[in-house]
């Protein structure tokens, strides 16, 4: 069958004209394989870190990694869902064996993530193509297409009565922030967290530490429409780094102690170096944001030992995605999780590019490329 699909051929590239939309061929789908009719795709930073370069992959390459939709076929041998259902699509295709899938960290799997070449199905292979060209999907979804060839093991069933393009959320930004908080951090009750980092990630972090009673939601960023983004989701501190010290700001409120929690949602050495230097002692670094690939930090050996301090990662919320993506659903019916105002502009396919130069202004808490 045919698909339209924005593709970006080469990288870096200038946000204002980086994707192609056009028609390519997409194969039927395999054993274990389904076809997904799009119906929203959120616009992420991790897509804009594979324009510009910052996250480096073999091109070209159908970008979009969170996405919802309807199951339309079914491949040979599919169990686990059936034609018909709607579906969070999830970024991580966990195979289901490996040592991380077994002990209950899908999010984690190796197959996907070290075994499998980018942008493949879990068989090495591609199912987009133009006459000799083979296209990836980006995170093997490439969810900014009509359709998409994936594997079950990427697709969780959700209720059919649900907005789809605040579903799709869930599929990137709302799991990996709210996650961080929930599984990552286990924030207690009562805490002091700050973000540094108010996009559709960090915003989730401040839902999160919400909804488990954190006392004190600090957010860093430089961008004011974004910390005004952050208020609306519960930040109870705004701190522009652009106007001050923010590791001075954040000591000054919380009585010279510093974060419980620190939570890092933007991909930085200097910024990680920050988040750390918030924590008090005892207190946890939470490093969630990708940074260039050859990035490094550096830190000082002795604030570990002497305070007890962590630094540790958080890798797609540390989720179990079936379990807890129908849980935010819950959570987002309930009036627990804000998902409407996270969607502030929504885009046809047509206009990818401008949702991408919208992004980079600062302009959305969540743009949203929504299908006919
Ligand atoms: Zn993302
Ligand atoms: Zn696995």
């Amino acid at each position: 069958m045919k698909t339209r699909a924005a593709v970006l051929y080469d990288a870096p590239r200038p946000m204002a004209s980086a994707m192609v939309v056009e028609e390519l061929e997409l194969d039927p789908p395999g054993v274990g394989e389904v076809v997904v009719k799009l119906a929203a795709s959120g616009v992420c930073h991790s897509d804009y870190s594979v324009i510009n370069g910052n996250i480096p992959h073999p091109l070209p390459v159908v970008l979009g990694h969170e996405g919802a939709g309807t199951v339309v076929e079914v491949g040979a041998g599919v169990r686990s869902v059936k034609s018909g259902d709607t579906a969070i699509l999830t970024y991580v295709t966990p195979c289901g064996r490996c040592y991380f899938c077994t002990t209950g960290k899908p999010a984690l799997c190796t197959t996907h993530s070290r075994d499998t070449p980018p942008g493949t199905l879990l068989d090495g292979t591609c199912r987009l193509h133009k006459r000799d060209t083979r296209y990836r999907q980006l995170t093997r979804l490439g969810t900014m297409s009509e359709y998409a060839v994936v594997s079950e093991n990427a697709v969780v069933p959700i209720r059919p009565d649900t907005p789809l393009d605040k579903a799709a959320l869930i599929g990137c930004a709302v799991t990996t922030g709210v996650g961080a908080v929930l599984n990552t951090a286990k924030v207690e009750a009562g805490s002091r967290i700050v973000v540094i980092g108010a996009g559709g990630v960090g915003l989730n972090v401040v839902q999160g530490a919400r909804l488990v009673g954190a006392s004190r939601i600090i957010v860093v960023d430089v961008v004011p429409s974004k910390l005004e983004y952050a208020r609306k989701f519960g930040a109870t501190d705004l701190v522009n780094a652009k106007e001050c010290d923010p590791i001075q700001a954040v000591m000054d409120l919380t009585d010279g102690i510093g974060a419980d929690y620190a939570f890092e949602a933007i991909g930085g050495a200097r910024t990680i170096e920050q988040a750390f230097r918030m924590i008090r002692i005892a207190g946890t670094a939470v490093v969630i944001g990708i940074a260039e690939h050859d990035a490094e930090v550096r830190l000082p050996a002795t604030m570990f030992p002497r305070g007890e301090r962590r630094l540790i990662g958080c890798y797609y919320g540390s989720s179990r995605m079936r379990v807890d993506m129908v849980k935010y659903l819950g959570l987002y019916r309930d009036g627990q999780l804000n998902l409407d105002a996270l969607v502030t502009k929504t885009y046809t396919l047509d206009q990818v590019n401008e949702a991408f130069v919208d992004m980079q202004e600062g302009r959305n808490a969540r743009g949203v490329i929504v299908f006919d």
